[in-house]
């Protein structure tokens, strides 16, 4: 039977923009949609569990992943690696399920090259100065950290060029509606739908 292969989505965004939280709120009411689980050097946060949030890795280990090959993408952010196992991603679109990567935009953009067919949603602040109240008030960052993670928002807001869509995170849930609402259109593309018409054709009656 003919399996059209699932849509790559790719969320991405400055950090602190609430990627996390939108996307852990869209996986809760999007049951349909597989989340896939980066691999990073950077230690967990308090409530962090490796194989859910991230798998955690030394550098020796991460590095030997991008020798490997294992990676889809990877990008060194903030002093610390984050990448994307190849595998998984791979397995889940040719099953036909939909999966969504939440990563930067170095990242993103490497995901691109490779395929350009992803949906690439680019979620913005609804401004640079609530972007860094967002920031402290996660109370995660020394200050060090917080004006490194401003600096690279800024850099990081000029790429949503490279995006097919720009969904401002005013609200989580209607972020969330958003993106569902994008989905649910890239699911209805007509290049999705005729290889499955063309084969009912085909079909005698
Ligand atoms: P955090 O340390 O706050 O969890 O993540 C820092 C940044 O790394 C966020 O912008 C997050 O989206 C991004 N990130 C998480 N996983 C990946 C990944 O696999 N690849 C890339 N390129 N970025 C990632």
């Amino acid at each position: 039977m003919f399996v059209q292969k699932g849509l790559l989505i790719v969320l991405s965004g400055p950090s602190g923009v609430g990627k996390g939280t939108v996307c852990s709120q869209l996986r809760k009411e999007q049951s349909d949609l597989v989340y896939s689980v980066s691999a990073t050097t950077r230690p967990p946060r308090v409530g962090e569990v490796n194989g859910v949030n991230y798998f955690f890795k030394t550098r020796e280990e991460f590095e030997q992943m991008i020798k490997n090959n294992e990676l889809l993408e990877w990008a060194e952010y903030v002093g610390n690696y984050y990448g994307t196992p190849r595998k998984f991603v791979e397995d889940t679109i040719q099953q036909g399920k939909d999966i969504i990567l939440e990563i930067e935009v170095q990242g993103a953009l490497k995901v691109k090259q490779t395929y350009p067919e992803g949906i690439f949603i680019f979620l913005m602040p609804p401004s640079l100065a609530e972007l860094k109240n967002r920031i402290i008030h996660r109370g995660t960052e020394s200050d060090e950290s917080l004006i490194k993670r401003m600096n690279a928002a800024k850099e990081e807001l000029q790429m949503m060029k490279h995006y097919d869509y720009a969904v401002v995170n005013d609200e989580v849930n209607k972020a969330v509606k958003r993106i569902q609402s994008i989905i649910e259109a890239e699911r209805l593309r007509k290049e999705r739908i005729l290889p499955y018409y063309e084969q009912w054709l085909k079909e005698e009656l």
